[in-house]
């Protein structure tokens, strides 16, 4: 699902966030991103969810290698293949949760009616088909990375990155996300988590532990 072949990253003004990491993720597996703040995860979830390429190196995502692709043919890869989940939730504001789930949609030219009843069965698949028409003020936050969750595989994309899904939640909530990423997983999703948290990080089939911009260790359970 994912290759990344000695794959560096330098930001402008010569910060290298990427010193060199090779990484196979198989399709179907459940991995989670450790490491200190400032090692690099951000960066290389960015890679692996195509939203910049790398400085040298090579990223291949389902079988595209990020180098061959223009703009455009990199935002298609995205909104087709790729679902996001972040800390933040990102979610807009003022906008029902339906609307917000369907936006999911936007990209792949699906008319409005049809966007909004694949949202509502995304909703009802996280539990929230009662709060349909709930705008993100209204819920807890829990509930809003719930609505995130269903906006990210309202498309059905084989791979879904999330970003500290856990850190803005208490433990309860957080537990709740968890399990849902767990049953997204287990229905087949390719899922890659990064996380400060080594309970929900060993609790996963795989670790891979990042420091100073590189894998350190890729343990597998
Ligand atoms: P982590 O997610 O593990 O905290 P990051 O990938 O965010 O690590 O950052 C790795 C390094 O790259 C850090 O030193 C960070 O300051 C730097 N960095 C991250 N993003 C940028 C950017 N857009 N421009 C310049 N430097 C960046």
């Amino acid at each position: 699902m994912v290759e990344l072949v000695e794959v560096t990253k330098t930001y402008p003004g010569g910060v290298s966030a990427l010193a060199g990491v090779s990484l196979r993720i198989e399709r179907g597996e459940l991995a989670a991103i450790v490491g200190p703040s400032g090692s690099g995860k951000s960066t290389m979830l960015h890679l692996v969810g195509a939203l910049d390429r790398p400085t040298t190196g090579r990223v291949v995502i389902d079988g595209h290698d990020l180098a061959t692709l223009s703009d455009r043919q990199l935002s298609a890869l995205r909104g087709s293949r790729i679902g996001f989940v972040f800390q933040q939730f990102h979610l807009a504001p003022g906008t029902t949760c339906v609307d917000n789930v369907a936006d999911g949609l936007l990209y792949a030219g699906v008319p409005l009616r049809r966007r909004r009843e694949r949202a509502t069965a995304a909703l009802e698949r996280v539990g929230l088909g009662h709060r349909l028409d709930h705008r993100p003020h209204e819920l807890s936050g829990g509930e809003r990375q719930r609505v995130a969750i269903a906006r990210a595989v309202v498309g059905d994309p084989p791979l879904l990155l999330a970003d500290e899904p856990t850190g803005n939640l208490d433990s309860a909530s957080g537990q709740v996300v968890l399990e849902l990423l767990r049953e997204l997983h287990a229905a087949g999703t390719t899922l890659v988590v990064i996380t400060h948290d080594r309970e929900i990080a060993a609790g996963f089939p795989r670790e891979i532990a990042m420091r100073d911009g590189r894998v350190v260790a890729a343990v597998a359970a």
